[in-house]
């Protein structure tokens, strides 16, 4: 059974991650939603909000996804869960140079670990959580970027 981990920081999860988890569903039996929770970086919604969030979008989709939360290094992490590949996705030529060091800083540390990468549809691949958040900030429309209920709690966290 092949299985593969989905790293990253999902505040909030997008249309654009959801491509890519899709894609790497039709090449893995099974993909974890490995949600960071670093505390050195500054998330908008917590650990537990980011959960919610993406297993609200991705879980019940998908029996084949299992959403965890990581507060160690991704490969051991990956180890740890039995995986053996880091899914990523990209979006742009300047997702390239941060995704090929992280690659092979992965390696380094875990040589059993190789990393995938997918490109998401045309649609989303100038979208990110940052620019979900801005748009958030002046509520402006998100409807092809995030579903409803996501989109609710962005305008709420920028209201507050
Ligand atoms: P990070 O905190 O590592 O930037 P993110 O939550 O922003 O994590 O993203 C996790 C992964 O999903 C990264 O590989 C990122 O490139 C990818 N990703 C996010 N949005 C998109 C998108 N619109 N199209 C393709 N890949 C995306």
């Amino acid at each position: 059974m092949k299985k593969a981990v989905y790293p990253g920081s999902f505040d909030p999860i997008t249309f654009g991650h959801k491509d890519i988890a899709e894609r790497a569903l039709k090449v893995f039996d099974e993909l974890i939603i490995l949600i960071s929770t670093n505390p050195n970086k500054k998330h908008l919604f917590s650990a537990e909000e980011r959960t919610e969030l993406v297993k609200k979008m991705l879980d019940g989709a998908h029996d084949r996804i299992r959403i965890c939360t990581n507060d160690q290094l991704t490969v051991s992490k990956t180890m740890e869960l039995g995986a053996t590949h880091i899914v990523r996705g990209l979006r742009a030529v300047t997702d390239f140079e941060y995704e090929f060091q992280m690659t092979h800083a992965n390696r380094a540390l875990e040589k059993r670990i190789d990393s995938v990468f997918f490109m998401t549809d045309n649609k989303y691949s100038f979208l990110s959580s940052n620019t979900v958040k801005e748009i958030a900030e002046f509520n402006g429309d998100l409807s092809n970027f995030v579903p409803d209920f996501i989109a609710e709690k962005l305008y709420k966290k920028f209201n507050q």
